[in-house]
């Protein structure tokens, strides 16, 4: 059976769904997205993450062409049409395909927005990284300024990823002005004497979703949150170090640079925050 995926407002086979050549996200990389992810069939945090849509559309200056709703709808239509139980819904929404390539922004009531999505099937909670943790290297952050829109323009973190895959590296942390940003398509935590700490948000990092949530969850389990940029040696030195998405939730780092992270295996506070988070969320998810 063949996925179905959604495009502009219907369902279709993965093999029928056909996005134009001039299609603005494919020229111009000129679109936002999200990842949702999925547990028990049901949606994890979607109202951050519709939120967030709705502010990178602001941002970008476009219209939002779904309510909070009816992409609800369609997330779960999604999720139900193709069977999921546990993996991610992707959404991208473009400005669209004019009639030619143009830098010019089309006038949107001529040039309607592209919006798909589809279904991802991955095993997030049993992922077998969470239970020997992960490698990463730095990199030089070398995207643009404006990091807290989620916009699908995503070559350096490919790049990134790449760097890490040819060094025998799981992913990369991003490193600028002598601090860590974020890593590649996840937010950056360490810890060190039971304080867990993460770069503040700014316009310098994607305002993660998980990132958020865990943030709380710590809180309210009485432990300590500092945020603040963080330098790489600091990092090096401490106890322990994790990194948040949807897609992974709380995943344990235990080297960064060929630097082994305090015993070298996850640390007790990434694997009780996992815990935590995939608990709750299986209790909020909708
Ligand atoms: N930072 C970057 C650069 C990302 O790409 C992502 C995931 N898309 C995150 C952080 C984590 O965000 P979230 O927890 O909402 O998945």
């Amino acid at each position: 059976m063949s996925r179905i995926v959604y495009i502009n407002g219907e369902y279709v086979p993965e093999e029928e769904a056909r996005v134009s050549v001039f299609d603005r996200g494919f020229l111009f990389a000129d679109g936002v997205y999200e990842v949702t992810s999925v547990l028990d069939g049901k949606l994890i945090d979607f109202a951050g993450h519709a939120a967030r849509l709705e502010r990178s559309l602001g941002e970008i200056e476009m219209a939002s062409p779904v309510s909070g709703e009816e992409l609800a709808e369609v997330f779960r239509e999604l999720v139900r049409r193709n069977a999921l139980t546990e993996g991610m819904v992707y959404l991208q929404i473009t400005r669209g395909a004019d009639r030619d390539r143009d830098f010019d922004c089309p006038v949107p009531e001529l040039v309607p927005p592209t919006v798909l999505a589809f279904t991802q099937t991955k095993n997030v909670v049993g992922n077998p990284a969470a239970k020997t943790g992960i490698s990463v290297i730095t990199i030089d952050d070398l995207r643009w300024a404006r990091r807290d829109i989620k916009t699908v323009q995503l070559l350096y973190p490919v790049l990134g990823k790449k760097m890490a895959k040819d060094q025998g590296k799981d992913d990369a942390w991003m490193v600028e002005d002598g601090v860590v940003t974020e890593g590649t398509s996840n937010n950056a935590c360490i810890v060190r004497e039971g304080r867990i700490i993460t770069r503040d948000l700014s316009e310098k990092i994607l305002h993660g979703i998980t990132r958020k949530a865990v943030l709380a969850f710590a809180r309210e389990a009485q432990m300590k949150v500092e945020e603040r940029p963080f330098t790489v040696d600091e990092a090096k030195e401490a106890d322990e170090a994790f990194i948040t998405s949807a897609s992974t939730f709380v995943m344990p780092v235990i080297e960064i640079d060929g630097a082994r992270i305090g015993d070298g295996k996850p640390g007790p506070v990434a694997t009780r925050l996992r815990e935590i988070y995939v608990e709750e969320s299986r209790k909020s998810a909708i």
